[in-house]
């Protein structure tokens, strides 16, 4: 039966929990391990949301689990898709708290964007997320949850090898996650298990605003790829920018990426730049950029600044963008500007709601001469 009695202790979801945590509570079920293992299959490489469906298990066990266990996803408050393919999930947990999740398919890949946190404390001057007064953190199972609904929704069970529609994930939504470590090092671990959800580390993408003394942690346990929230080449303006830098200035911030174990050609770190008109966008700024980042394994999306209403900036004029870019193209880095994704459906997703287009030298009109 479906229905919970008084009496009966609520039941515990397993959907979002890891390899330990799942033989932990097998053993405590009374189930052999090797029945962890195979409801770990179930629910994250078939992405079964009923124990009925689970017909590698014995009828009575299977009886037992679900008077005991749940399988469920955060709520779907509201869905969105924009033309442009873009699809948002407005997510909502056990507690009422929401966050978004979004979709962004391009011709060769598809990057989900996840939010760590509800809300963020970081109140960079530029961002909507910062606006929001209520904070938490995610629970690692809800970070996976994420996952998990956009899988659902995308029809990608079982998890498939080849022909994804989700090959990329990127923590770029709402939060900080280098300040949800602990939950956030959990969840990647379960997205990147192998029998799994299988997404590899070389296709997660971390985007912090800085939290020096995490980023080392980050590389050294979970070593996926690096995003930094750089937006200013002075610490004046980026301290007014990213207040965090007030705490880890630039110099200390470039000193943590130059560090960063696995940099390289083939994985260099991303530095994000938000376009202010007027603020950060000047030539002089794009040739500091380059200055700063130099030697460092790096690429640079410049990001046009996405409005909302009562924002104190006003995104950069194409022009602007296009000569920042050149400068930072012609001292040979990849310098894509990112066009906007799902601005139809106000999708608050980082440099999500913008999606890259690399730009190929082949393409590129000739630098005029200086
Ligand atoms: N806290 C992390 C991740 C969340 S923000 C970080 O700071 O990196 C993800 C990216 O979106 C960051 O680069 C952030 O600076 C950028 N972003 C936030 N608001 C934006 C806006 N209104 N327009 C353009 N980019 C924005």
């Amino acid at each position: 039966m479906e229905t919970e009695t008084l009496s009966e202790p609520p039941r515990r979801n397993l959907v979002g929990l890891g390899r330990e945590a799942l033989a932990a509570e097998m053993a405590e079920f009374g189930a052999e391990p090797f029945r962890a293992r195979q409801l770990w299959h179930w629910i994250y490489r078939r992405g079964a949301t009923d124990f009925a469906a689970m017909t590698s298990l014995s009828k009575p066990f299977r009886d037992k689990l679900a008077a005991r266990y749940l399988l469920q996803r955060p709520a779907i408050s509201r869905a969105l898709g924009s033309v442009d393919g873009t699809r948002k999930w407005l997510l909502r947990f056990a507690d009422g708290e929401e966050v978004e999740t979004v979709h962004i398919p391009e011709e060769d890949r598809g990057t989900l964007c996840v939010s760590s946190q509800v809300g963020c404390t970081l109140t960079c001057s530029f961002c909507h997320t910062g606006t929001q007064r209520l904070v938490r953190n995610l629970a690692s199972e809800e970070i996976v949850g994420q996952v998990m609904i956009a899988r659902d929704a995308l029809g990608e069970w079982p998890s498939p090898q080849e022909d994804r529609q989700v090959t990329n994930i990127v923590l770029m939504g709402m939060g900080e996650p280098l300040y949800n470590y602990e939950s956030v090092a959990a969840a990647l671990k379960v997205v990147m298990d192998g029998e799994g959800l299988s997404i590899s580390r070389r296709k997660i993408t971390l985007s912090t605003a800085g939290v020096v003394p995490m980023i080392r942690r980050c590389g050294a346990e979970l070593a996926v790829n690096l995003a930094v929230s750089l937006h200013a080449v002075r610490d004046d303006i980026r301290d007014r920018l990213v207040p965090l830098n007030r705490k880890y200035p630039i110099a200390e911030l470039l000193e943590a990426c130059r560090a960063y174990p696995g940099a390289s050609n083939a994985r260099r770190i991303t530095f994000e730049y938000v376009m202010l008109k007027g603020v950060n966008d000047s030539p002089a700024d794009a040739r500091e950029l380059v200055r700063l980042v130099g030697g460092i394994p790096a690429k640079v999306n410049l990001i046009p600044f996405n409005p909302w209403p009562g924002a104190p900036y006003e995104c950069s004029p194409d022009a602007t963008i296009k000569a920042f870019s050149d400068i930072v193209f012609a001292a040979g880095y990849s310098a894509p500007v990112r066009t906007p994704r799902g601005r139809d459906i106000l999708a608050a997703c980082g440099q999500l709601k913008s999606a890259s287009v690399r730009v190929r030298r082949s393409e590129r009109p000739p630098l005029p001469a200086a």
